[in-house]
């Protein structure tokens, strides 16, 4: 990892922050988080900025065509893409009138970030535009999504920005001052955890996940993108990026939230890619744990420890193995495609069956990741 690379710092802003009324942008709370991009970019830090908001902003154009579709969930749809072109433009020259250095526009979607060779394309770029000076400001691409294409969440999508950089910190701006023990809204006694070693399925359940229902709205996808960053080695602050505190706090060095520790030793480049960006389009059901222990058992899976095939998947597309019970235990790419796979695992000739595997093993050797099996899967959000 290059040092220059480690001073980049990703910034997370939520549309609440910047169309607080969905009436346009406001400046209300953006002059303190312009400050502090200003700050750090002093302080010799380069800055790219993750802005939500082209909804929210946009919204206000469309008045009369949202009530007349209320009922029309493709329509809905149709115009929030509307709103998101229209509010993009003025999203950007919003942000844009509280520099005098210059920002660039970078829109994209998840089949452009899963995609070895655009992923590659838009570090390069993301990398060119901050050694110029410039400021990247990046969006969903909201307006050409569809559910198979998008990220979703800007959350998510600032932690696969800040992996792409290569980035030191990552500050995730929320509505509340961190993560609480359980929701600061309905609770007086809540606590606000200052530091996560470990996210742990305990962590997910303060957010809201799936053991709780005492979680704060948004808090999920916050500390989905924490797991992403960390393992990549990112220190991860959620904040509340209402309060000015907050920014002056960070530019001193303290922690005005919830700070989640990168790891100490992260993952390599494209295993963490292939890992946290890369989708899975199926499931593969095999017999036994001890299959999949390791990279190598992996490729030696044999055709009649495949119990199942779940999805539809062409050859090269990326696979999770899982084991009966449902645990997640490795990702990859699979060598076959599910129909064949399917018509493998109802054989029981086993000549047959061994042709098909002798040559080829079930996944490729060049994209493996263990998964732990308790791990909250990262693709998949609630
Ligand atoms: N891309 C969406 C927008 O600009 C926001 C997504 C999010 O807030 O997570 O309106």
């Amino acid at each position: 990892m290059n040092t220059q690379a480690r001073q980049r710092i990703v910034l997370k802003v939520g549309s609440a922050l910047i169309a607080p009324d969905r009436q346009g942008c406001s400046s209300r709370y953006l002059l303190s988080i312009a400050q502090f991009i200003v700050r750090c970019r002093t302080e010799g830090f380069q800055v790219i900025l993750v802005s939500s908001g082209s909804i929210a902003a946009g919204a206000h154009r469309f008045p009369v065509q949202s009530a007349d579709n209320a009922s029309d969930p493709q329509a809905q749809l149709a115009l929030k893409k509307a709103m998101a072109a229209a509010g993009q433009t003025e999203m950007m020259a919003t942000w844009d009138k509280f520099f005098d250095f210059p920002t660039a526009q970078v829109l994209l979607t998840h089949a452009d970030l899963r995609d070895r060779e655009r992923y590659l394309s838009i570090r390069d770029t993301l990398s060119t535009l901050l050694d110029h000076g410039i400021l990247p400001i990046v969006n969903e691409n909201d307006t050409v999504t569809t559910d198979k294409l998008k990220v979703g969440d800007n959350d998510n999508l600032s932690a696969m920005v800040a992996a792409a950089v290569d980035a030191r910190s990552l500050v995730i701006c929320s509505d509340i001052d961190g993560l609480f023990d359980s929701n600061p809204h309905l609770n007086a006694d809540a606590k606000l955890i200052p530091e996560v070693t470990q996210i742990d399925a305990s962590i997910y359940a303060m957010a809201g996940g799936s053991h709780s229902d005492v979680g704060t709205g948004g808090m999920i996808t916050k500390i989905q993108a924490a797991e992403k960053a960390v393992s990549h080695g990112i220190d991860t602050y959620i904040v509340n990026g209402f309060k000015e505190a907050s920014f002056n706090e960070l530019l001193r060095g303290k922690n005005p939230g919830t700070l989640f520790r990168g790891s100490a030793s992260p993952m390599l480049e494209r295993l963490h890619w292939f890992t946290h960006t890369v989708r899975a389009e199926g499931e593969v059901v095999v017999a036994s744990e001890d299959a999949v222990r390791s990279a190598e058992d992996c490729v030696n899976i044999s055709s009649s420890e495949v119990l199942e095939v779940k999805g539809t998947f062409a050859e090269g597309d990326t696979i999770v193995l899982c084991s009966d019970d449902g645990k997640r235990l490795a990702k990859a790419r699979s060598n076959y495609s599910s129909r064949l796979l399917k018509f493998i695992a109802k054989q029981d000739d086993s000549k047959l069956i061994d042709s098909f595997t002798h040559d080829r093993g079930l996944v490729a050797a060049q994209d493996i990741a263990l998964l732990s099996p308790d791990a909250q899967p990262l693709e998949e959000k609630s």
